[in-house]
């Protein structure tokens, strides 16, 4: 069974892996490099990107991981996992910095629907996934200030902000899909994981038939 990885620093990894289970799914916690080697894709969780971002690169995981998502590894961050994701991370104070892995073109403002409504949730219509509309849950929520192109809006709140994106085999949400009952994004995410995995096979038959 295909294995799917998500990263286990810190914040609400625990759920995601539940989530996964749920979807008949094995789900692992990765931690070292050499974990991102078994596994298909990664989800990272909400929690706090600094911290995240500080284990990330103490655990010398920075490098692997780009290298991974060059090559087309599917990977799915919510919250301070699409913070890490992004390109350009806005709303740091000087004291700390994140490590980017630059995934996605997107610039996201950390903490940015301010201290009275730093968590709220609404229903979503998520293009990808069709209705009915998709219950987002937000904690001290980040929020997407610029899209590149190659970035495929999937979700945004009723003024127009973006809060949910897809570049490729990368997906980001501002919100905790893991802390509710529908289970449709991880679905989605799992459907990026087998075409993904369908493409590599293809791959390596083509190069051991011309080897
Ligand atoms: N505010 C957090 C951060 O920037 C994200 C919060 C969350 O993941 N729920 O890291």
């Amino acid at each position: 069974m295909k294995k799917i990885g998500v990263l286990a620093m810190q914040g609400a990894f625990a759920e995601h892996i539940e989530a996964l289970r749920r979807l008949g799914v094995a789900a692992v916690p990765v931690r070292l490099p050499g974990e991102l080697k078994e596994v298909k894709g990664l989800i990272i969780p909400g929690g706090e990107s600094t911290t995240i971002g500080k284990l990330l690169g103490e655990y010398r995981l920075v490098g692997e991981l780009k290298k991974l998502i060059a090559k087309g590894f599917p990977v799915f961050g919510t919250c301070a996992g699409m913070v890490l994701l992004a390109k350009e991370v806005r709303g740091l104070d000087g004291n700390h910095s994140v490590e980017l892995l630059g995934a996605m073109d997107i610039a996201v403002r950390r903490n940015a629907f301010g201290r009275q409504v730093d968590s709220f949730e609404t229903d979503l219509d998520i293009s990808v996934l069709g209705p009915p509309s998709f219950h987002a849950v937000f904690i001290r929520a980040p929020r997407i200030e610029k899209v590149g192109r190659g970035v495929e809006v999937l979700a945004s709140l009723a003024d127009g902000t973006p809060v949910a994106a897809r570049q490729g085999n990368v997906v980001a949400t501002a919100f905790h899909p893991e802390l509710t009952a529908d289970l449709r994004l991880h679905k989605h995410f799992l459907s990026l994981v087998d075409g993904n995995t369908r493409e590599s096979q293809h791959e390596q038959g083509n190069a051991q038939q011309e080897a």
